[in-house]
């Protein structure tokens, strides 16, 4: 817990400028109707501080951006191609490296070499992206996250851990066979950015080699996590965090990767992997849905601001002071009272819109009337995680109910500074201090898939 005593002030100086959009709330008020009371309907120009997502939003470094200019674009075998292998190989170890375009380019060549119809996929909480190509492969996903990462409240401090319990007796049910490998997210972004522990990793490592079962790991968020085991468990804290993301990766067969979060860039992502045959067969796949294999649907460019970005982000200053201005902004809201996940994310803040407006019922949409509350409040964009993303069943047609409905604020790496958070915060409390004159929204438009994106409503 010493590092907690270490100011987490940023440890980089500002050397460009990029200037935001001041707007007034008539205009706010006008560009939200506009949007029909939903976020990702605004334009960017209408958005004062952006915390709709941390993907793909960080500023780059003056070393990522003078790599940019050291981009070999050769179709085959770019020298950044090797940069970025060197550096996977370094700060990860995993032996062999395909890019691809982001995340889900990685997490689509895995799926479809390595799932049978029929097959079982455990998971510590599903991903959206992860979640679809396994069953896109015929795979069915199964959780296997602890209880206390579906309970906002718990104060758990590892909700991302694997419960090795449920593991086991889905390996029983189904027999390892059936397993192609078990899906390990470090950290879990839909459990609010909850890290899981070394010890728990360990052991679903031993478990699943008794049963010669794989992990594949999804390491958007490594180096967040690596911190976190670094910060809380036992016996960690005298390590640094690169040496913890290393052994993290060390206890895993392959991963996937969206280089738009922890790795720093605007685009990017690969997939790593141990298994020569397994490789090989990805090496040939990539080509199909990518491009080469030295290149996989990036530029040069790309790839060396990928390597450089991986080095920064298990940098201690750079990963103390990320996490550190997220917990700075999830305190000050925690200590005005505001309902929230618990404890406090590394990559965001959760609200929780359901006890913030107890009033509005589900069905007028809690979560998606405080996101455009807060909009219309001081022009800080968010994002509803709640029964609008959740989406309709299947086969009642009816909606998807979830426990939860939360607006997330999620904090880019690197961009705003600590007067910004103090914005964001000032701006939740003062909506909380009038929350009971908010009324909910009713949905005037509803598009078939994924509904969040393009949902209508107008105000109650
Ligand atoms: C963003 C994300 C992905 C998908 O990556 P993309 O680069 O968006 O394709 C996968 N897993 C997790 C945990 C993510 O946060």
């Amino acid at each position: 817990m010493t590092e907690q005593h270490i100011s987490w002030a940023e440890p980089y100086k500002i050397k460009m400028v990029e200037p935001l959009f001041m707007t007034t709330r008539e205009q706010r008020v006008k560009a939200m109707e506009e949007a029909g009371y939903n976020t990702f309907l605004l334009k960017s120009e209408e958005v004062y501080i952006d915390l709709l997502t941390d993907s793909g939003t960080s500023a780059m470094s003056d070393r990522q951006w003078a790599g940019m200019m050291l981009g070999d674009e050769a179709y085959a075998g770019s020298r950044n191609f090797y940069n970025l292998e060197a550096a996977i190989q370094k700060y990860y170890g995993y032996k062999h490296v395909i890019p691809t375009h982001q995340g889900r380019g990685a997490e689509n060549l895995i799926s479809r070499i390595l799932i049978k119809p029929g097959d079982i996929v455990p998971g510590n909480m599903y991903f959206t992206t992860t979640k679809l190509h396994q069953e896109m492969a015929g795979g069915t996903f199964v959780d296997i996250i602890v209880d206390e990462a579906h309970d906002a409240n718990s104060m758990f401090p590892f909700k991302g851990n694997v419960d090795l319990k449920k593991l086991e007796a889905v390996i029983k049910e189904h027999g390892a066979k059936k397993i192609p490998y078990v899906s390990i997210a470090t950290t879990v972004n839909m459990a609010g950015g909850q890290p899981m522990s070394l010890a728990n990793l360990k052991a679903v490592r031993e478990l699943t080699a008794k049963y010669g079962i794989r992990i594949i790991h999804d390491m958007t968020r490594v180096a967040e996590n690596a911190y976190m085991i670094k910060l809380l468990e036992e016996g960690q804290s005298e390590r640094s965090t690169a040496d913890i993301v290393k052994e993290l990766c060390s206890l895993t067969d392959g991963a996937t990767m969206s280089a738009k979060k922890d790795a720093l860039v605007n685009i990017g992502g690969f997939l790593a992997l141990n298994e020569w045959d397994v490789f090989e067969e990805a090496r040939n796949q990539v080509v199909i849905f990518e491009g080469l294999h030295t290149y996989g649907g990036l530029a040069g460019r790309d790839m060396e601001a990928m390597a450089i970005g991986i080095s920064e982000s298990v940098d201690e200053d750079h990963i103390r002071a990320r996490v550190g201005q997220v917990f700075y902004l999830g305190k000050k809201l925690m200590d005005a009272g505001i309902p929230m996940v618990k404890p406090i994310g590394t990559h965001g803040v959760f609200l929780d819109a359901k006890a913030f407006l107890p009033h509005v019922p589900q069905l007028a949409f809690p979560a998606q009337t405080l996101a455009a509350e807060l909009y219309l409040d001081a022009g800080v964009r968010t994002m509803e995680r709640g029964i609008v993303s959740a989406g309709r069943d299947k086969e009642t047609g009816d909606h998807c109910y979830p426990d939860l409905e939360l607006v997330r604020l999620t904090v880019p790496r690197r961009v705003y500074t600590q007067a910004h958070m103090d914005v964001i915060a000032e701006s939740v409390e003062r909506v909380y201090k009038r929350r009971n004159e908010i009324k909910g929204l009713r949905m005037t438009y509803e598009p078939k898939y994924l509904r969040f994106f393009q949902a209508k409503f107008e105000k109650l």
